[in-house]
């Protein structure tokens, strides 16, 4: 029987044999060393597998890469320097220019800008729908150069939650995959693969940190999508790569490995955004205590979504897992323990009001972050989506006075107390 999450958020990645280190090593090496040019050859023909230079692969950080594949149910990962830098791989791995991708509009500020603007000008062209459209809707997206779907299981910072079947039916009668951002559900919460999801991306500075300590990203392969089933789509995993003698990726490692392998081969070694083993090391031990944090995290916002939500200075909220919220529903089926730490509200009397609330705020400190252990806020409109013209801000679910409070993991009446004081400022 397959051990529980809880168990493989503290051991899984890392098994030390006798008289080994406890701790994941930090092999903090940026080359590594050979008996023979000849075995050292073997590994640039990708024919055997080690260690050359850690721009492309680091032990530490596979260890780490190892227990987030385990967590999210895939077969295969990798950890990029940002939850940008995964983003922008999971996507440019399988969709070159002359592409389209079909997004939720309802994404992070940071993968909108990613999408809109510096992929269409890399010759890529995106969709966004509504992550409440039809699926008749969602098919009129589709193109014939469509290679991928894009959303996030809980939206930052709309909060509203995909429905991943609809999104991964949709992709899957069009023969390409669904890449699901997993950042604010983390796998404790919800596993999208076990939906229909095929690959999964983290910003693991979020939750999987949880400190607010170090940069980093994750992507993950379930390993279920067929690649040689639409093969013309993905001439990339499906045809020769002239820069490795010719391999096929997906012939060569198959549904399990092929994606991986090529985001590492090709795009680390020309991009180099990869993850540092000291930040990897940061990473794995936020991974340790990550299933005892998240139902704080989701304890704390939900009382002080309640309580928001019985207040008359407050104009709505919005919180998955408050009965009443528009995506109730679908945080019952996808997300049955919760979803994450963040709530978003509207403060009646709009932008001023709601930047006076913030400033009256004393545990919750104002910064640009979320998923951290100390409670922290922002205002969208004027940070993070400052960019968006006003009509992009509420097709991404963002309204001017929109407030969005990272619940930390302090005291819970103490958080509730704190909004409650701000409130008198309104
Ligand atoms: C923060 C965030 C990102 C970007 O991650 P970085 O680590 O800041 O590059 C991507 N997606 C979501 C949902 C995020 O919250």
């Amino acid at each position: 029987m397959s051990q529980s999450i809880d168990t493989r958020c503290v051991q899984a990645g890392y098994t030390p044999k006798n008289g080994e280190p406890r701790q994941v090593p930090i092999i903090q090496s940026t080359t590594f060393k050979y008996d023979s040019s000849d075995a050292m050859g073997a590994l640039f023909d990708l024919e055997a597998e080690g260690y050359f230079y850690s721009r492309l692969q680091n032990p530490t950080c596979d260890t780490v890469a190892a227990k987030i594949a385990d967590l999210e149910g895939g077969t295969a990962a990798m950890l990029t320097s940002s939850g940008m830098a995964a983003t922008f791989l999971a996507v440019f791995n399988i969709c070159e220019a002359g592409g389209h991708i079909v997004s939720s509009s309802t994404i992070y500020g940071g993968s909108f800008n990613l999408f809109a603007h510096t992929m269409r000008k890399m010759g890529i062209d995106v969709t966004f729908v509504a992550p409440t459209c039809t699926p008749d809707e969602l098919d009129a997206a589709f193109k014939p150069n469509t290679t991928c779907v894009f959303g996030e299981t809980i939206a930052n910072p709309a909060l509203t939650v995909l429905d991943i079947e609809k999104f991964a039916n949709a992709a899957h009668r069009h023969g390409v995959p669904l890449i699901v951002d997993n950042t604010f559900a983390t796998p404790v919460n919800c596993r999208p693969f076990e939906w229909g999801a095929d690959i999964v991306t983290h910003s693991t500075t979020k939750y999987m940190d949880g400190h607010g300590g170090a940069l980093g990203g994750a992507i993950v392969d379930s390993g279920k999508f067929d690649w040689m089933a639409h093969a013309d789509k993905f001439p990339g995993l499906t045809t020769p790569d002239e820069s490795y003698h010719g391999i096929v990726y997906a012939e060569r490692f198959g549904r399990e490995g092929a994606y991986i392998t090529k985001a590492t081969s090709q795009l680390m070694r020309d991009l180099g955004p990869m993850q540092s083993p000291q930040n990897a090391y940061y990473l794995n031990l936020g991974l340790e205590s990550l299933h005892v944090r998240m139902p704080r995290h989701c304890e704390n916002a939900l009382a002080v979504a309640t309580y928001l939500a019985k207040s008359d200075k407050i104009e709505s909220v919005c919180y998955p897992s408050l009965p009443g919220d528009a995506s109730f529903e679908l945080s019952q089926k996808y997300l049955p323990n919760g979803g994450c730490g963040v709530v978003s509200f509207d403060v009646k009397g709009g932008r001023a009001a709601a930047v006076r609330f913030m400033e009256a705020l004393k545990i919750a400190a104002i910064e640009t972050h979320v998923a951290d252990a100390r409670t922290c806020c922002l205002h969208p409109a004027s940070s993070t989506h400052r960019q968006m013209s006003d009509d992009e801000l509420v097709a991404a679910g963002i309204s001017p006075s929109m407030v969005r409070l990272s619940c930390g993991l302090e005291g819970t009446d103490d958080l509730v107390a704190d909004v409650a004081q701000a409130l008198e400022h309104v």
